[in-house]
């Protein structure tokens, strides 16, 4: 729902919000904010609020030091996890250099270009994100140890699952911020939940996930728990997944209807797209180095495949009816910034629409056996990066600036753990808080 800034401030005002955190997403999705005062949200709106980009990793290169926040009105929720007197508000915020531009590294612009140019073409867009976590037990001073919250697994019931007051709080909370969970359960790992909510427009969805994630790590810390959205936190068990669920709209008509039966040629030319081009975009999707331990094994995909029935497959169409008609993407896990993701899919799906591309057989058998014929998923970040770099699809999508930057990064991050004779000690080390 859109506001004016002078309904903002009547609502600032009606309900005691003392502060307004003007939040973003980094390049690597980590949530970034500062707070100001409510009373300082118009010079915010008019002017936007600097900041130092030289200290937020992966924008130090590729900005000049100063950056400008503006919030974006749209995205108003009051953080109900923060005092209700003196309440805490929050906006997502688009990047902007001093003179106005926007900045190169901002995944929200990226996201909006992307389904402006759909929409110029026709095409409308509901993402649904499924997201995974682990809940983890705290030690004496507050840090989040490797012992799960429980023993329980896919579906458990309490008491085996001690997950269901947690799950509870944070889907009352999603919803006084205006997002509405549909389903939420224990999954296969012990400690594993699984929240997912209502589909939205892409940038609307990217921004509920950071909501999400925000609020499931607030929620975990204040009932004495770590929420970890890292790919693979226990060698042993099940990964975290962010199961991408994407429908797409031509004159109001969901075109993945009766897919199933009668795919509409579009919507096969959509799934084909993104079929091709998963590989490179999978180092924006698995982020990390342990992101590649969790993909093959445990439900996780590892070649490029789809179907209708097979969970081993890297895109599975559901049966549904009417609007819940969709394509679901299992590859992409929880650690990834949800913008470029977002955005690099619909790019990949569009392209696949302009060339008409057709659809490759259905693989409706395991793909976890790996058969001969179908594109394996990268084996690992290096493989990842490769695929990366001698992508003309990334280059034509991607402001260079964030393309070589990313990359860069992600290379050191690669290097870094291919050099360690522990990986799976420096992966916890490096990125479990
Ligand atoms: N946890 C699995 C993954 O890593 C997915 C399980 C499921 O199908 O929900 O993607
Ligand atoms: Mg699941
Ligand atoms: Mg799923």
């Amino acid at each position: 729902m859109s506001h004016t800034l002078s309904q903002l401030m009547q609502f600032i005002e009606e309900n005691d919000i003392k502060f307004i955190r003007l939040a973003f997403c980094d390049m690597f999705g980590v949530q970034k904010n500062i707070a100001i005062m409510a009373s300082q949200l118009p010079h915010a709106v008019e002017s936007g609020i600097s900041f130092d980009a030289s200290a937020i990793a992966g924008f130090a290169n590729i900005a000049e030091s100063d950056l400008f926040l503006a919030p974006d009105l749209d995205t108003f929720a009051i953080l109900p996890w923060r005092p209700s007197e003196g309440c805490v508000g929050r906006f997502f915020c688009n990047i902007k250099y001093p003179d106005g531009r926007p900045f190169e590294g901002d995944g929200r612009h990226l996201l909006q270009t992307m389904e402006q140019k759909a929409a110029q073409a026709g095409y409308r867009f509901l993402l649904g994100p499924e997201c995974e976590f682990y809940l983890f037990e705290t030690d004496e001073k507050g840090r989040p140890t490797l012992e799960p919250f429980d023993r329980a697994g896919y579906f458990d019931i309490a008491p085996m699952d001690r997950g269901e007051n947690v799950r509870r709080e944070i889907c009352l909370t999603l919803e006084e911020m205006g997002i509405q969970p549909e389903r939420s359960h224990h999954e296969q790992g012990p400690g594993q939940n699984e929240i997912d909510f209502r589909c939205a427009s892409p940038l609307h969805a990217a921004d509920d996930l950071m909501t999400m994630r925000a609020a499931v790590k607030a929620i975990a810390a204040q009932n004495g728990l770590f929420a970890s959205f890292l790919p693979k936190p226990l060698q042993d068990e099940s990964g975290s997944g962010l199961h991408i669920n994407l429908s797409i709209f031509q004159n109001g008509v969901n075109l993945f209807e009766n897919f199933r039966t009668d795919p509409h040629p579009t919507a096969a030319a959509f799934l084909a797209g993104i079929l091709r081009r998963i590989p490179e975009i999978t180092v924006f999707a698995d982020p990390l180095p342990g992101s590649y331990e969790r993909l093959g094994r445990c439900e996780a995909p590892g070649v490029v495949s789809w179907s209708c029935q097979n969970r081993s497959s890297l895109v599975r169409v559901p049966a549904a009816s009417g609007p819940d008609c969709r394509m679901e993407l299992r590859s992409p896990d929880p650690s990834c910034n949800p913008y470029y993701v977002t955005a690099l899919l619909l790019a990949a799906g569009f392209e696949g629409v302009q060339e008409g591309l057709s659809l490759p057989a259905a693989a409706d058998y395991d793909a976890f056996a790996r058969p001969a014929g179908l594109t394996p998923l990268p084996a690992n970040l290096d493989e990842a990066l490769a695929l990366a770099r001698e992508s003309e699809f990334l280059k034509q999508v991607l402001p260079e600036k964030l393309l070589v930057d990313y990359l860069g990064h992600k290379q050191r991050e690669a290097d870094a753990y291919a050099a360690e004779s522990k990986p799976y000690e420096y992966e916890i080390r490096q990125y479990f808080e």
